[in-house]
């Protein structure tokens, strides 16, 4: 079979969903090849929550990539909404950063004073409250904490709804989703010509977008050039919780914890062990792509640290369990943008800890620079470019 498109984004799970969304409203003709079903990865497993306060973004311009992604998707909320299968998949609601730990409580507190003032002027602002008021807010919060800061709107999505969402909405701009594997790219001179499919398909595009996710190393062969991206694990359970209680916050640390419009909730987190017990903040729990298992020492110590945090949690039955890799590159950061060889193959990967969160921002960037070859978003965005890996001249 041969096919013919602007654009051909190889992943659906939400980076590249999200590219095909803002590419279609751009006006172009898009294929998404996806090898097994949308949202087949990372984003299967991912609860997204739209905050930016947190270890995860430095301020500056890394910061402002994280608001812009919040502005964007609060921008096209009201446009993704219209696809959603039941109601409520963007569950808004205040979040809190708690701190259960002197240390903690300096470290967020520290945290705020770097990036408060940038915050607030994205309209993402916090307060802090002492432990007394912080419960009086959030009763279900564990008499040990200390205090925290309360974020008054936190977007949350699961990465499977939002990944569902981006390619509906394309889909009805006319983007098509094609089922396949992916082999390689065709080529002429400088320029990518399409794709080849495992099937035979062949697919002729003016550009093509990889975002492969934790398997975007393998278009490093394709390339001839590195995308160096790890496995990240993180771990989720669906929880049923005994007694009706009301979870008014998203809550943030360490772990997340949070109450679905059902009723139901989810705990969260990067199993890491901290050498003194609990969990730590971790960019170092890399494990190999195939486990996509929760590993029951794992579900144990996230329910030791969650239940200290929150002792409603207890006689909480798992529903469901979800754990899966996260793609992240070497140096923490995404890669967007073109790459050396092919000057029209856009890498949109890497993104970690953050991929629902910079979903947005991150198809927005991918749509203008393949087809205009720059972005009008008030961005630094050459810290993303995966030239960054370009090995060094000899
Ligand atoms: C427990 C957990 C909690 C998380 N919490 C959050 C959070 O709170 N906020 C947040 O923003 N993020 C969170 N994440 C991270 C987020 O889920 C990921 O960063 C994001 O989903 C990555 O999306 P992606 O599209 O890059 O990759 P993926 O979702 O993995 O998509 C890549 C897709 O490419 C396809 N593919 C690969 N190779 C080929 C090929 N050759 N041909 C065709 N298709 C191919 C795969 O099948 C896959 O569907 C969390 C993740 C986990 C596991």
């Amino acid at each position: 079979m041969k096919l013919t498109a602007d654009v051909v984004v190889i992943g659906g799970g939400v980076i590249g969903t999200s590219a095909a969304y803002f590419l279609s409203k751009a006006g172009a003709d898009v294929i998404v090849v996806e090898k097994e079903h949308v949202a087949a990865g990372a984003s299967g497993h991912g609860p997204g929550f739209f905050n930016a306060f947190g270890g995860d973004f430095s301020r500056g311009d890394h910061l402002a990539l994280g608001l812009e992604s919040i502005r964007l998707i609060r921008e096209n909320r009201e446009h993704l909404e219209q696809f959603q299968e039941e109601p409520h998949w963007f569950n808004d609601r205040p979040s809190i950063a708690p701190a259960f730990s002197e240390d903690s409580r300096q470290h967020v507190r520290e945290m705020y004073d770097t990036n408060g003032s940038q915050l607030e002027a994205a309209g993402c602002g916090g307060t802090w409250f002492e432990a007394e008021d912080l419960i009086k807010e959030e009763p279900l919060l564990g008499s040990n904490v200390l205090g925290g800061y309360i974020f008054p709107s936190v977007i949350q999505i699961d990465g499977w709804k939002l990944s569902r969402l981006y390619m509906s909405a394309a889909k009805e701009m006319g983007a098509r989703l094609v089922t396949g594997e992916v082999l390689g790219l065709d080529w002429d001179k400088n320029r990518a010509s399409g794709v080849r499919l495992a099937d035979g398909t062949q697919i002729s595009s003016g550009s093509v977008v990889v975002a492969m996710g934790s398997w975007t190393p393998v278009a490093s062969v394709w390339l001839g050039f590195p995308l160096p991206i790890c496995n990240l694990k993180g771990q989720l359970h669906i929880l049923r919780v005994p007694g009706g209680h009301d979870l008014k916050h998203h809550v943030i640390e360490r772990i997340a914890v949070m109450q679905y419009p059902n009723g139901e909730y989810l705990l969260a987190a990067t199993p890491d062990p901290a050498p003194g017990g609990g969990l730590r903040p971790t960019d170092a729990y890399i494990r190999p792509l195939y486990e996509t298992n929760a590993l029951p020492e794992d579900t144990d110590l996230l329910f030791e640290t969650g239940l200290s945090m929150f002792p409603f949690l207890k006689g909480a039955e798992i529903v469901k369990d979800l754990a899966g890799g996260r793609p992240m590159s070497v140096d923490l950061l995404p890669m967007i943008g073109a790459t050396p060889a092919l000057d029209n193959v856009f890498i949109a990967a890497g993104h970690g800890r953050k991929g629902i969160h910079l979903s947005a921002v991150t198809g927005k960037l991918t749509a203008d620079l393949a087809l205009t070859g720059k972005t009008d978003l008030d961005l630094n965005i050459d810290a993303y470019s995966p030239m960054r890996f370009m090995p060094p001249k000899l």
